[in-house]
């Protein structure tokens, strides 16, 4: 099997690892090692793995920047699809209708809005995460969201065929996509339509975003961005917050003492820290106000939040 693999990565083109740790691919620095890591650089080659994974059975997990991720400490059985840099071409189709493969940087798509004089962006430009990452969660802050913008995209079926839909078929919703229930499918291109707006409003209003985002989250240390959604009526962290849950601490996870909503990763924590904290932030929050917080990064390997 590992030479049929070896074969396939060598024929398109495509960069083939193994025993790739996931704590060096996300955000959180957590997380065991993968059996293969593959980087991918064009349909065709996606294509081919996608049909080997199929055919041999292996597992396969498909992962942007890993910026809305927890993996595993016993990392994963299997091969991880990264959709990265060597996949990230950005073309301006018209002058507001910007094309992104799905690797790109969603800050470099943001920035790129910036220097063309396109409004729409704004808000999205300070979220680490690639344009296809944040098409599958709708990412979005400060009033601006994926949704708002996206007018297209084409994916890859698990049969190896290549697809179009429209924003309306796409059921974005809050911190949902059509793709969460179809995790089989893998976005390849976004397609966004901008407006033109005023040069020197757009750069003072993303920098504001910018300011914002140092002055409030706890940049300096390693997370997923929000560990909660955000729960209808309320917002996650003024619940924790209300609940005095700041600083609580397992192992080497905390809920950050800058930013409720946030759980950092002091220095050496586990994934199972992690999970053990975000069980009991959500019990006592629940018990305190009879909300049920729901995690927003995905679990990746075997491992689950649990009752
Ligand atoms: C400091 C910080 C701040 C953040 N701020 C925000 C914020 O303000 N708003 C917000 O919404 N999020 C925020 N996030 C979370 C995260 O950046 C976003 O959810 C982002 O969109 C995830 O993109 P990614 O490429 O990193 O996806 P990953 O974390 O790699 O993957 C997330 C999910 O998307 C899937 N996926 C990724 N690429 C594809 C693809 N091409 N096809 C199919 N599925 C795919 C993966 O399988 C996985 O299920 C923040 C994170 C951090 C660390």
């Amino acid at each position: 099997m590992r030479e049929k693999l070896l074969e396939i990565c060598d024929r398109w083109d495509i960069e083939l690892t193994e025993q790739v740790p996931l704590a060096s691919h996300t955000t959180f620095h957590i997380g065991g090692a993968a059996d293969y890591w593959a980087e991918i650089s064009s349909e065709q080659g996606l294509a081919q793995l996608v049909q080997f994974c199929r055919e041999t059975g292996m597992p396969y997990f498909v992962m942007g920047r890993g910026s809305n991720i927890l993996a595993a400490d016993e990392g994963f059985r299997g091969i991880i699809l990264h959709i990265g840099s060597r996949f990230s071409n950005m073309e301006w189709k018209t002058p507001h209708t910007l094309k992104c493969e799905a690797g790109a940087m969603l800050i470099r798509a943001a920035k790129s809005a910036e220097e063309h004089g396109q409004t729409g962006m704004e808000g999205l430009s300070g979220i680490p995460g690639s344009i296809g990452g944040a098409l599958f969660m709708n990412a979005g802050a400060y009033g601006y969201e994926m949704s708002q913008i996206v007018s297209s995209c084409t994916y890859l079926d698990p049969k190896g065929e290549i697809h179009m839909r429209k924003a309306s078929q796409l059921d974005l919703g809050h911190r949902h996509s059509w793709f969460m229930d179809h995790p089989d499918c893998i976005i390849l291109t976004v397609t966004m339509q901008l407006e033109a707006g005023d040069p020197a409003e757009i750069t003072a209003q993303m920098q504001d975003f910018l300011q914002r985002r140092s002055d409030k989250q706890p940049l300096d240390l390693p997370s997923a961005g929000s560990t909660f959604k955000r729960p209808a009526g309320s917002y996650a962290s003024k619940l924790i917050d209300e609940c005095g849950l700041k600083g609580l601490t397992v192992g080497g996870a905390q809920v950050s003492e800058k930013h409720a909503g946030f759980v950092v990763n002091t220095g050496d924590a586990t994934a199972a820290d992690v999970l053990a904290l975000c069980r009991e932030v959500r019990d006592r929050v629940k018990k305190e106000t009879g909300y049920l917080l729901e995690m927003e990064p995905v679990l990746l390997g075997d491992i689950e939040l649990g009752a």
